[in-house]
């Protein structure tokens, strides 16, 4: 049976911040000025120290300056709010990034809001979404995840214009700003979400197929039309005692029957998530570049 190309992730975000490194240090070296991003940790959530944790590497992988600042899980409101706009006023951040989930104690809204707008690494300022949604409008920046995604067709040339696309998911953080980058580029979108009734009938019409809910193994290799592109954001601990760390992680799509039936595919490790990372350094350096005025 014919066999998808494995759409490989880890090597474009290696290549892309291999570009983001040199342009860096060309950016010290001409104007003296070195990217800066903020990230704000509200509590002990394991996987969010994790993220960050991947985020503040790569950020010493390219050279830009990584500002850390953990807050205790009981901090209040006031004080998220404090810290976010300190960095809004400090010159020598360009990029504030907010680790999501928060404690549900604090707004989520309130504090994504108070983020400046030009500093909106993650693209999760209402303002920037709002402009992503509308047409003839910029937004100043695009989120990282759905921006991965669509960066990974284009290195694969995959013609997205005209064709049929189907997202599964419609968060705020990726299914929703992915269905809209998808028709930004003249893809033809539909949404799946948790109240749609038979999904299969809808993503089997799919040219392109993206999908970000976080239920393994969801989406059957009879769910695909032969021949798609497949991009699987979902990511899950799913337990096995067999390795190291007693979990493996696991995509919303079941790989081994999928990857028999599409023409390309995202793996579970190493596919969207370094891109996510790869975006969020190349957003932090855009907004430096747009801060200075530097080509
Ligand atoms: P959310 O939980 O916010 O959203 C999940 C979406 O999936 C919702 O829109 C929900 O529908 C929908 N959904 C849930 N169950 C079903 C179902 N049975 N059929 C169809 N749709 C369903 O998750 P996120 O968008 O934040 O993340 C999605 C996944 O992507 C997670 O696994 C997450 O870990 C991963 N992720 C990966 C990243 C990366 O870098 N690779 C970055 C961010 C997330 P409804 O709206 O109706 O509730």
């Amino acid at each position: 049976s014919p066999s998808a190309i494995v759409i490989n992730g880890k090597a474009e975000a290696k290549k892309i911040k291999d570009d983001i490194k040199i342009e860096v240090s060309r950016m010290k070296e001409l104007i003296g000025v070195v990217p800066g991003l903020a990230v704000i940790l509200v509590g002990e959530n394991k996987e969010s120290a994790t993220y960050v944790r991947n985020k503040k590497k790569a950020c010493e992988y390219v050279g830009i300056k990584s500002f850390e600042l953990l807050l205790p899980e009981d901090s209040s409101e006031e004080e998220v709010l404090k810290s976010v706009s300190g960095f809004n006023d400090d010159p020598s951040v360009h990029g504030i990034l907010v680790q999501l989930p928060l404690p549900s104690h604090i707004d989520e809204q309130n504090i994504l809001n108070a983020v400046s707008i030009e500093k909106d690494v993650d693209g999760f300022h209402p303002l920037n979404i709002g402009r992503l949604a509308m047409r003839g409008r910029e937004p100043l920046f695009v989120p990282c995840t759905p921006k991965g995604c669509i960066e990974l067709l284009h290195r694969y040339n995959i013609v997205i214009k005209g064709k049929r696309a189907v997202v599964i998911g419609r968060s705020n953080i990726v299914g929703m700003p992915a269905a809209l980058l998808l028709q930004r580029e003249d893809a033809t979108v539909s949404i799946i979400h948790s109240r749609t009734e038979n999904p299969e009938e809808i993503t089997r019409e799919a040219d392109i197929l993206i999908s970000a809910v976080g239920q393994p193994n969801m989406v059957r290799g009879s769910w695909i039309k032969p021949g798609a592109a497949v991009i699987d954001v979902g990511i899950k601990r799913v337990e096995d005692s067999s390795t190291a760390r007693g979990y493996r992680l696991v995509g919303d799509i079941c790989y081994e029957e999928a990857s028999k039936v599409a023409s390309a595919i995202t793996p579970v490790p190493d596919g969207v998530g370094p891109m996510t990372i790869a975006m969020l350094l190349s957003n932090t350096f855009t907004s430096t570049k747009r801060f200075h005025n530097f080509q």
